[in-house]
């Protein structure tokens, strides 16, 4: 008996690379992850993976993407040290596409599908917690991540209720 494998895409990140280990039932079908970031991101915004009978393909199905360039500051400038351990962590999270480096500052590009900035930060802190303790600043932090968290509903349920309105 020959062995017949189809070709599974993780739906977040669309790596061909999947972990069987991590799935989920959504609608009736499995799907499959290729990390436990992107089935967290799946449970968060399905919507935006999986496409329905009324609202047709998903936007990730539609191709789009939602990349975002963000500046982030440190107390200080970051040492080489700092630099090479930053750029391993941070490239090994899904969806992030590039990071530069200009003296106290951090520039992060990323498709919003796939990571939020907070979990970036995250990311940053528990790297920068291990060399140099409380040197990040934090500011207006918290308008950021709910901003994107509307973007992404409002990307997922497009012409919708719009639980998500600019305030006023
Ligand atoms: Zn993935």
């Amino acid at each position: 008996m020959s062995k017949r494998e189809f070709t599974i895409h993780c739906p977040v990140c669309q790596m061909t690379k999947i972990d069987r280990s991590l799935s989920l039932k959504y609608q009736g079908v499995d799907h499959y992850f290729c990390s436990s970031q992107c089935l967290e991101r799946f449970k968060e915004h399905p919507h935006l993976f999986v496409g329905d009978p009324k609202h047709g393909l998903s936007p990730k199905q539609k191709g789009q993407a939602a990349l975002k360039t963000r500046r982030i500051g440190f107390a200080e400038a970051v040492g080489d040290e700092l630099k090479a351990t930053l750029d391993q962590s941070l490239l090994s999270l899904m969806g992030v596409e590039a990071l530069r480096f200009e003296g106290h500052c951090l520039y992060v590009s990323y498709d919003l599908f796939q990571v939020s900035l907070e979990e970036i930060e995250a990311t940053i802190e528990q790297t920068a917690a291990k060399l140099h303790s409380g040197m990040l600043e934090r500011v207006k932090r918290g308008f950021i991540h709910y901003s994107e968290e509307c973007e992404l509903d409002n990307l997922a349920h497009p012409g919708g209720d719009g639980s998500c309105h600019g305030g006023s």
